[in-house]
C-alpha cells in the first residue's frame, strides 16, 4: 500500500463544490476550520481551488494534524 505525499505548491485536480466542476488545485498551508465549526486546525496542508480558493480537499496525510488540534 502506497501513500501519496503532497507537498506545499504541488498541483492537483478536484471537483470544487464551489465552482461545481473539476478544477485545478494546489496544495497550500492554512488554518482550516473543522467542517462543524467547533474550532479549527492551523498550518494545514490541504488543496484549494485554483479559480475561487476554496479548500476543494484534505490529504490523508493531513488528518492527524486534525486529530491533534482537536484533542
Ligand atoms: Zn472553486
Amino acid at each position: 500500500m502506497s501513500i501519496t505525499t503532497f507537498h506545499e505548491g504541488d498541483k492537483s485536480r478536484a471537483i470544487c463544490s464551489h465552482c461545481a466542476k473539476m478544477v485545478s488545485t494546489t496544495f497550500v498551508r492554512r488554518d482550516v476550520q473543522f467542517s462543524d465549526g467547533n474550532g479549527f486546525a492551523s498550518n494545514v496542508l490541504v488543496a484549494v481551488c485554483d479559480k475561487c480558493g476554496d479548500v476543494v480537499a484534505t490529504p490523508a496525510q493531513s488528518t492527524p494534524a486534525f486529530r491533534a488540534a482537536r484533542s
